[in-house]
């Protein structure tokens, strides 16, 4: 059956036609305000409800496991209907905010060495449904979600479509009307997805996964950095720049003694020249069994990421450290992925 969750209210007119418009407006509206079922929908007859829950479905996943962390961040595993397991986060932050974080894709095919989804290969881009539904599970949680982070599985440049139809219904003012400000895209620098969210939007908060800006370890690091080189990828954040006018956030996960060399910092503070970028440094959370150049990582030490800092702060740039959450959960950065059934994986 057709879901109607990651439907625009203009969708939804055309999917339940014969209906009248106002009725496809109700019905957007009703989800927004956590409709569990049709039933729910007070101000249609019970004759139109009943028609239409044997037509339609509003919703196609579930929650299938919940995970609290004693610091307050909440993991919920959700299953989609075709068995697919992915994750999604809540996020609470020093001033009590709730942040939801949220994944674009079923695995990913990125394969960076040091996370957790890309050693799981990739299964499949989520649907606009399948996502608009991660926030709407976690706000059955917390009902005031004040940022959205898509920083969950997946790489959410190499599923733009999907995920503008979702942040679409998500911001929409009819329906849930988040702030398109509150929203923050993290890519692993897909150089085509970032001149396209350039020129066709959604205008959001963008933060780039350098890791380091060092090439050749990139390329070792970040794959998929091989297709996206340093240089085009710099290009492409200009490019942004000019045509959006925003700050952005170069993000470099730490790994003990690979990418905090004097190199790495040096390289990073070159990077940042005619951009106007903040540093966020978060310290790797531990992923069991990684490994890189036959050795296990290792979380950075104080003395490495102050170090690190320093040199940045140094030279004028803003430095951010993401403050570590739901380790406990394995809900942190990095830590995401059980997907729950067989990985096929086309690279
Ligand atoms: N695919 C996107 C968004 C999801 S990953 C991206 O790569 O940006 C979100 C962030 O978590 C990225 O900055 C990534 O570098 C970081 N990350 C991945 N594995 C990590 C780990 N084990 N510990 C800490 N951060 C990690
Ligand atoms: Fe994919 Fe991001 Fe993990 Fe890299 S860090 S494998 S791009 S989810």
């Amino acid at each position: 059956m057709p879901v109607l969750s990651g439907l625009s209210p203009e969708e939804l007119v055309k999917t339940l036609d014969p209906l009248p418009p106002f009725r496809a407006r109700q019905i957007f509206k009703w989800i927004a305000r956590g409709a569990a079922s049709f039933n729910d929908m007070t101000d249609l007859s019970r004759d139109l409800r009943e028609e239409l829950s044997k037509r339609f479905t509003l919703y196609g996943s579930n929650i299938a496991g919940r995970l609290d962390d004693p610091d307050g961040t909440v993991k919920l595993k959700i299953g989609l209907s075709d068995g697919a397991v992915i994750e999604s986060v809540l996020l609470r932050d020093g001033e009590g905010r709730q942040t939801a974080c949220i994944s674009t894709q079923a695995g990913c095919p990125a394969g960076c060495v040091f996370c957790k989804t890309g050693s799981l290969g990739f299964l499949r881009n989520l649907t606009s449904d399948e996502i608009v539904e991660q926030f709407l599970h976690l706000r059955s949680i917390i009902p005031n979600i004040a940022n959205i982070v898509i920083m969950g599985m997946g790489e959410p440049l190499l599923n733009l479509g999907e995920l503008r139809k979702a942040l679409d219904i998500i911001t929409d003012p009819r329906g849930l009307g988040l702030s398109k400000r509150r929203i923050t895209l993290s890519s692993s620098g897909i150089v085509a997805g970032i001149r396209e969210l350039a020129d066709a939007g959604p205008d959001l908060r963008l933060a780039v996964s350098l890791t380091t800006a060092d090439p050749a370890l990139r390329e070792e690091l970040m794959p998929i950095g091989r297709a996206n080189p340093l240089p085009a990828l710099k290009e492409a954040l200009q490019y942004y720049q000019k045509k959006r006018g925003r700050r952005i956030t170069l993000e470099a996960v730490l790994l003990g003694g690979v990418n905090t060399r004097d190199e790495d910092i040096s390289a990073m503070i070159e990077f940042t020249r005619g951009l106007d970028a903040a540093v966020n440094l978060i310290p790797w959370n531990p992923v069991e069994g990684m490994t890189f150049r036959g050795i296990a990582l290792r979380e950075p030490e104080t003395g490495e990421i102050a170090r690190f800092s320093r040199e940045l702060t140094r030279r004028g740039i803003t430095v951010t450290r993401r403050f570590r959450k739901g380790r406990s959960v394995s809900g942190a950065c990095g830590q995401l992925g059980e997907l729950g059934v067989n990985i096929v994986i086309f690279f």
